[in-house]
């Protein structure tokens, strides 16, 4: 099984990626965290990478491209869930050509749609219990509200992460995330016009529930 999986950053795309992995055993191609490996190993290509994702900008598509698709050549074998790939239409066209080169299916695209608004609420309203990070907080979504300062689920002392408050890297990164010109959005509708010629099947999943409604119709989908 071989799927590409999109959504932006908040929509819970992590936690529907693990799902996804466990349940048909899948390689995670996950290009940020290929990207930060390097990085944490010193490598050339981490070098090169770094600069630009230190500004919150894409890695140009010279280096991106061939490192994903030698990442896919490698998992030629494996199922696969791609994360973070493609983000612009070159980089979509690239990949279609290469899967369809090398005769590998893609079974399905994953867009998790939800609203820019709602994103950037699920980030910036996120608060951390100090005794147990799972405890669901956020001070924008009614079913998870603290109580007053404290967590919902053991009134421990909540706290907000640093990164989860720059307003600014956040907007940055879902500009390019909902660009239906140029941006991720436009990469995933390239695959959307693919299903439509049925050469793929393309899901799309409100992403607005809590995480088990989404897991759940996402497994529905997948039947
Ligand atoms: P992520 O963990 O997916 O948010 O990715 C972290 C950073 O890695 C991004 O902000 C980009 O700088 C870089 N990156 C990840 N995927 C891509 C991609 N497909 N094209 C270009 N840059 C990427």
């Amino acid at each position: 099984m071989n799927i590409i999986l999109f959504g932006p950053n908040g929509s819970g795309k992590g936690t529907q990626g693990s799902l996804l992995k466990e349940k048909y055993q899948l390689a995670h191609i996950e290009t940020g965290g290929i990207f930060r490996e390097n990085i944490g190993k010193g490598t050339e290509l981490g070098k090169k990478a770094k600069e630009y994702m230190d500004r919150g900008d894409l890695v140009p598509d010279e280096i991106t491209i061939p490192m994903v698709l030698e990442t896919l050549k490698a998992h030629a074998q494996d199922g696969w869930l791609l994360d973070g790939f493609p983000r612009n239409p070159a980089q979509a066209e690239k990949l279609w050509e290469a899967l369809q080169k090398s005769d590998m299916k893609l079974d399905y695209v994953v867009e998790i749609l939800l609203s820019r608004k709602t994103a950037k609420e699920r980030i910036m309203g996120r608060r951390i219990c100090a005794q147990d990070p799972n405890h669901p907080n956020n001070i924008f979504i009614e079913a998870i509200k603290p109580q007053g300062e404290a967590c919902r689920v053991c009134g421990g002392a909540l706290s907000a992460r640093s990164d989860d408050q720059n307003e600014q890297a956040i907007d940055k990164r879902h500009n390019i995330y909902y660009d239906e010109k140029s941006g991720t959005l436009a990469s995933a509708y390239f695959f959307k016009d693919l299903a439509a010629q049925g050469k793929t099947k393309y899901i799309e999943l409100d992403g607005a529930g809590n995480i088990a409604e989404v897991k759940e119709k996402l497994l529905a989908e997948l039947k």
